[in-house]
């Protein structure tokens, strides 16, 4: 069994998390019911086209926030792997067996918005509401920029060495967004 964090792009908003023989899908592939393939990658969109489930096995499905471009293909992932997706847990520590995950709720990107964490890896999701050198836009309902400042005060104190993957764009680290982040 390989031990190590695998980190997998399939799209846009979704990342394939591998860990500890578990596999888990932070945010949906973007798509709607019956053509769930836009913004996805080549791979997984070659392998939908062909009518074949996208990854091997997929067992638990998690959302760092309800907009469409992070849920969509929630139905058509459930119904394909036979799960039901977490969306919106408490905070704290999540119940997936082999991650260690923690929930922080960051509220402002949108009001159901959340990070997940893995200490023993040094490692942070941060959906739409932290990204390389920015933030998410808060113009949206459910938006609330003050709270947003608010929730973005418990990221930066995170280990400097903690790596950063947003839900869109570039991964980061909490070291370099303190730096260059003006929002931080
Ligand atoms: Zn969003």
């Amino acid at each position: 069994m390989d031990n190590t964090l695998r980190v997998t792009l399939v799209c846009n908003a979704g990342l394939l998390l591998e860990y500890h023989g578990t596999t888990l899908l932070l945010d949906g592939i973007y798509g709607k019911e019956g053509h769930p393939f836009s913004n996805l990658t080549p791979q997984v969109w070659k392998q939908m086209k062909a009518g074949e489930p996208p990854f091997e096995k997929i067992d638990y499905l998690l959302f760092t926030h309800a907009h469409p471009d992070h849920i969509c293909g929630q139905e058509y992932l459930e119904r394909t792997y036979g799960l039901s997706a977490i969306i919106q847990p408490a905070e704290g520590r999540l119940p997936i067996e082999g991650f260690g995950i923690q929930v922080i709720s960051t509220p402002g990107h949108k009001e159901d918005c959340v990070c997940y964490y893995l200490p023993e890896e040094d490692v942070l999701f941060t959906g739409d509401t932290l990204f390389q050198e920015s933030i998410g836009r808060t113009d949206l309902p459910g938006g609330d920029m003050h709270q947003l400042m608010l929730s973005l005060r418990k990221l930066v104190v995170l280990p400097e060495q903690t790596k950063v993957y947003p839900g869109h764009g570039y991964p980061t680290s909490i070291a370099h967004e303190r730096q260059y982040n003006p929002y931080l």
